[in-house]
């Protein structure tokens, strides 16, 4: 395995940029060794674990900084190494220069999400517990915090583990047979398997429905404005983003794309996409049809399709709305200018599902807020709920699911233990990579390099 808990890493905990403090982290074996050859203070390596010191960090001579310095023997830290935080005040440059110093003394730089790694090999955690870290930090609504919380808490890979237990008894059964070559034993009872299996499919199957809100519970709910030039929809994002405009914090090395227009409502993230263009007063030729606007389109989960009740015919409308139900993507389809529009039209349209706003005056913006929340359905995340917020974690599920479909119908076909046996590996395999009890150094690599630094 590609990790190297012998050296000592070093890397800035918090984030860029000038702030009060900063907490500049280091772990490995030498971490308060090398922390002790760049500090003026008491001894570090004579203090207790989880102790706090004050001095300041030189180099040659030179002083620094005034720092606080936090020590803690391994195995009671994060990564179960011998680690140190040193608190020194919140100057990029002067952060520079302590992890100049400690590496002159023989720290390397971390790599991203190596301090979870190490946690993670060294057994404080398992994957799907390391990737909750993650989520936890990126969490910007309350609902993804106590998802991300659960998972780190280890509810779903208990959950897991408990699923791979039983399938291993059998497993097991099977390979006996298999030991017993021409004889024709069956210790693993056929029905019995199959019930187990059933029973474990019905748990999966809870697992992978529980994607669908996991799912925009993390990452929210990619929403697009979609309608003809002069429609309105910029003076609508703009409506709802004065409104509700959610605060983010730009992290770097996030596994979001750049940051999009968000609004927060009811604890649901919703992610306006693509709306770079929508403030671009030269984007004139956006209309349903055109071949940009539905790529847009076919990015959301939801589209708010606005119609302009002041400039358009109900034949017009007719036809739109048919072309956006070929799309297949839920829409909400939304009549702006209700103050320039001609009641006939209004009357016609009553029975459409229509939802009328003003989003210059802002009239009924709170209505169709409602109808944006009522499209999701999330419900509130409790502690202990069990749900899956992770791509990575549903394929894997799905994959289990299917090798587990390949069994029973092998049972029904009446195949041999050595093919069963096979298929029942997969499954196991699909779900030890969940938790990492399986793990490749691709997988590591491709999970761990989305951490940030520091982490
Ligand atoms: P877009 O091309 O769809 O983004 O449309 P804009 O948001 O730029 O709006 C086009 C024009 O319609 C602007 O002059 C807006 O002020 C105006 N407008 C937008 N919403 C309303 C509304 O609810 N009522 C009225 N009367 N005008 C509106």
């Amino acid at each position: 395995m590609s990790v190297h808990t012998e050296d000592t890493i070093v890397a800035l905990a918090t984030a860029q940029g000038i702030a009060a403090i900063a907490v500049i982290r280091l772990s490995g074996e030498d971490s308060i060794r090398i922390t002790q050859q760049c500090f003026r203070g008491k001894d570090l390596e004579a203090q207790a674990s989880h102790t706090l010191h004050f001095g300041t960090m030189v180099d040659d001579g030179r002083t620094i900084d005034e720092v606080l310095v936090a020590v803690f023997r391994a195995p009671n830290s994060f990564t179960k190494e011998n680690a140190v935080e040193i608190s020194c005040h919140g100057s990029p440059f002067i952060v520079k220069e302590i992890i100049k110093t400690l590496l002159k003394h023989g720290a390397r730089l971390a790599e991203p999400g190596e301090f979870t790694k190490r946690a993670f090999f060294h057994g404080r955690f398992d994957l799907a517990q390391a990737e909750a870290v993650a989520d936890l930090i990126h969490a910007e609504t309350d609902n993804a915090r106590q998802a991300a919380l659960n998972q780190m808490r280890g509810g779903f890979s208990k959950e897991i583990d408990h699923l791979r237990e039983e399938l291993i008894h059998f497993a097991s059964l099977i390979e006996l047979e298999l030991d017993f070559g021409e004889e024709d034993v069956e210790f693993a009872q056929r029905d019995d398997l199959r019930k187990l299996i059933l029973k474990i499919q019905t748990v999966l199957r809870a697992l992978i429905d529980s994607f669908d809100q996991g799912n925009v519970i993390k990452n929210g709910v990619p929403t697009v404005i979609a309608g003809k030039p002069n429609a309105g929809k910029s003076t609508l994002l703009n409506t709802l983003l004065n409104e509700d405009k959610a605060i983010v914090s730009d992290i770097p090395g996030t596994t979001r794309d750049a940051i999009e227009d968000e609004i927060i409502l009811g604890g649901i993230n919703f992610r306006f996409i693509d709306t770079a263009g929508l403030r671009d007063t030269s984007d004139v030729i956006e209309a349903i049809g055109v071949e940009r606007t539905k790529e847009r389109m076919k990015k959301a989960s939801l589209i708010i399709y606005l119609f302009d009740l002041a400039n358009t015919t109900l034949e017009e409308i007719e036809t739109q709305r048919k072309e956006l139900i070929t799309l297949g993507i839920p829409f909400i389809s939304v009549g702006n200018k209700l103050d320039k529009a001609e009641p006939s039209l209004l009357s016609k349209l009553q029975d459409h599902d229509f939802t009328f706003i003003s989003a210059s005056d802002k009239t009924n913006v709170g209505v169709l807020k409602e109808k944006l929340l009522a499209r999701v359905q999330v419900k509130e995340v409790k502690t202990g709920d069990v749900m899956v917020t992770n791509l990575r974690h549903y394929q894997n599920l799905l994959q289990t699911y299917d090798a587990l479909a390949r069994v029973l119908d092998g049972m029904s076909g009446g195949i041999t233990g050595d093919f069963l046996a096979m298929d029942i590996r997969q499954a196991l395999h699909y779900l030890g990579e969940i938790t990492g009890t399986i793990t490749t150094d691709d997988l590591l690599d491709n999970i761990f390099s989305k951490f940030c630094i520091g982490k």
